[in-house]
């Protein structure tokens, strides 16, 4: 079941209604709206206007949605990345990422405040521990949590969490910041590999032979490559990195050599793929694109179903 559809169950849920008639008025809604708002978003009017306030409601993480404001949802960490200090305009922070799930969908949750961090730090909060979280709101789909939001231990359990990264399926077209998604799509642009320089003990960016964290190292040479992906809806900037670039079908030879990048566009151009990754702003040239994480063959026969299961 898609995102929209758990949110219909639910709303219909709260209001005692058919989801049938939730559906008809999200429809009205969005015919009144001359289609600008989203299917999710004239969900969120409706349920608005039937009185349902999902502050108070807890939500299973896949019914957390972009545009919520103060969610509150319960889940496992599943993964938590080293607390990062940062000094932005001469003020000082800190912020952890976690990766929380429950048995529905999994997606991260961003600490910001220095008392949610500190039970981070001091091992209250550790892999696998429940969390409930409150008041928190969601940025380019993910979860982040300020000094007004809550966080803390709950006795409760969950079992068969989600720990894969999940991607939904999505047009191009419909995909936001923060979205996860996998994509059937066609390569109809290719640009130049760039290419930079990493520390071979921590794999951070290095900048003259120089780790911030190991000091004086030899770095190891990486590509990355863009390409603008098109699945027929709308076309997209997407960048992808190393091991993803092999598979196009593109040695480190065809990568690294400059005699045969040139020959990188026939190879590449107009093979289609599946595409799954993560969307995200790129606030230098102001648009969105694809970070790539993974690229799969599309494989005939799993088409094959799907075109009869829909006939
Ligand atoms: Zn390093």
């Amino acid at each position: 079941m898609d995102n929209y559809q758990q949110l219909v169950d639910r709303i219909a849920q709260s209001a005692n209604l058919q989801k049938e008639e939730i559906e008809r008025r999200v429809e009205a809604k969005r015919a009144k709206l001359s289609g600008l708002v989203s299917k999710e978003g004239a969900a969120q009017i409706v349920a608005a206007e039937l009185g349902i306030n999902f502050d108070k409601e807890r939500l299973k993480i896949s019914e957390v949605l972009h545009g919520m404001r103060k969610i509150n949802t319960l889940g496992k960490v599943i993964e938590i990345s080293p607390v990062r200090s940062f000094n932005k305009n001469g003020r000082e922070g800190k912020v952890v990422n976690l990766l929380v799930g429950d048995e529905s969908s999994n997606t991260k949750v961003v600490l910001w405040d220095t008392n949610h961090i500190s039970l981070i730090e001091n091992g209250k909060i550790k892999e696998g521990s429940v969390i409930e979280i409150s008041n928190a709101s969601i940025r380019n789909g993910e979860i982040h949590l300020s000094s007004f939001s809550d966080i803390k231990i709950s006795k409760e359990k969950i079992e068969n969490v989600v720990t894969k990264r999940v991607y939904s399926e999505k047009k191009l077209k419909d995909a936001r910041p923060g979205d996860v998604i996998k994509t059937r799509s066609v390569i109809v642009h290719t640009f130049e590999p760039r290419y930079f320089e990493v520390c071979p003990q921590c794999g951070k960016k290095a900048v003259d032979e120089e780790c911030k964290n190991h000091g004086k190292i030899k770095p190891i040479k990486r590509a990355l490559l863009n390409i603008t992906l098109d699945d027929g809806t709308e076309t997209i900037r997407s960048v992808l990195f190393g091991e993803q670039i092999n598979k196009l079908g593109l040695d480190d030879k065809d990568i690294f050599s400059p005699e045969e990048v040139p020959k990188l566009k026939e190879k590449i151009l107009g093979e289609e793929k599946l595409f799954a990754g993560r969307m995200v702003n790129n606030t230098l040239y102001n648009t969105i694109e694809l970070n790539i994480e993974q690229v799969e063959e599309i494989n005939p026969d799993s088409l094959i179903q799907q075109l009869e299961s829909k006939a």
